[in-house]
């Protein structure tokens, strides 16, 4: 198990690790091959859990985070704008 973190970055679609995966949901189902990535009840709201398969990351609630500048425009081309 590694402690990387799970990102969503506010302006782009998809889901991102520290290892440096990062995945935009594709198919029918809007499904991730290298995260696996669920809803659960448990908690007043409900949440998101996620974990990242590449570097077998912990089960844990995504953080949001702003996209850093320096990475923005290659993260943009790569994950695109999120569906409006
Ligand atoms: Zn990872």
């Amino acid at each position: 198990m590694s402690k990387n973190v799970l990102i969503i970055y506010s302006e782009l679609d998809g889901l991102h690790c520290e290892c440096g995966n990062g995945e935009v949901r594709t198919g029918d189902g809007l499904t991730y091959k290298t995260f696996r990535y669920f809803w659960t009840d448990r908690g007043a709201k409900g949440k998101a859990l996620g974990c990242c398969l590449k570097c077998n990351s912990d089960l844990q609630e995504p953080e949001h985070r702003v996209a850093p500048a320096d990475k923005k425009a290659d993260l943009l081309a790569t994950f695109g704008q999120p569906a409006q």
